[in-house]
């Protein structure tokens, strides 16, 4: 009688743990993804440029400054992360993110699991002529990018208030390594109450003067703020794939 009173005990515990970690995943989509990212340019490549208050403003800086935010925000929600060197060739960066990801040890048994990376988001910053110019846009090349270009985007497009939508191919990224990959252009670093915004986020401004002024943007730190709509984006997405490998418990 005890044995079996044991054994029912044991049986329920376990069952009561399976149930306790789905219920946890479910709640939070990005639990046990590995996710890669990207901070567009760099390695001597500036991006897009913009001067305000005399400072010169990189987008290598903004975008390598956001995928740091947003790896720290992505760990805290218990995803594991991995970055791509900035290295001159995008195949390169690819290549980097598939080695680091599959040898990651997530079962922790002390090997790497080689597993693939389950997204790749590109962050970049976009540029345009006109200073006053902003808006939000997401680039992906294949047909199973797309769901999380859409998610992506939504997510971001509150930063400016100005969606420009999906643009397809061009980039070429995302046709390496059969990765679900995107690229982001959050918002427009050529925009100066945007390059101010930066300057005050990373303390190189006090405050912003006149640029920002009736531009109705909240003064606030955008890099912390896009890292975490990034996260809300990435969130929808895995919370919305039902099935397959790696998707939700039905
Ligand atoms: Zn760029």
């Amino acid at each position: 009688m005890f044995m079996k009173k044991l054994a029912f005990g044991v049986v329920a515990l376990a069952i009561a743990t399976v149930y306790g970690s789905m219920a946890f995943a479910t709640d939070n989509p990005l639990h046990g993804k590995i996710i890669a990212l990207d901070a567009g340019h760099g390695g001597g490549d500036t991006g897009a440029t913009n001067v305000v208050n005399g400072i010169t403003v990189t987008e290598a800086d903004l975008n390598g400054d956001v995928v740091a935010a947003l790896a720290t925000k992505l760990t805290v929600r218990n995803a594991a992360v991995v970055i791509a060197d900035r290295l001159s060739s995008r195949k390169d960066r690819v290549d980097d993110v598939l080695a680091k990801c599959a040898a990651l040890d997530l079962n922790g048994d002390g090997t790497a699991d080689g597993r693939k990376c389950d997204v790749l988001v590109s962050v970049h910053h976009n540029s345009a002529s006109d200073p006053a110019h902003d808006g939000t846009l997401a680039i992906y090349n294949e047909k199973k990018d797309k769901p999380l270009a859409e998610k992506l985007l939504a997510a971001l497009t509150p930063l400016t208030g100005r969606g420009e939508g999906l643009e397809n191919g061009g980039y070429g990224m995302t046709v390496y390594g059969n990765l679900v990959s995107v690229i982001t252009e959050a918002y427009y670093i050529t925009n100066d109450c945007e390059a101010e915004l930066y300057l005050y986020a990373t303390g190189q401004l006090a405050g912003t003067s006149q640029s920002c002024q009736d531009s109705g943007y909240a003064i606030e730190n955008r890099v912390d703020h896009e890292a975490q709509l990034q996260v809300d984006g990435l969130s929808n997405y895995f919370g919305s794939q039902t099935g397959g490998k790696g998707g939700r418990p039905r």
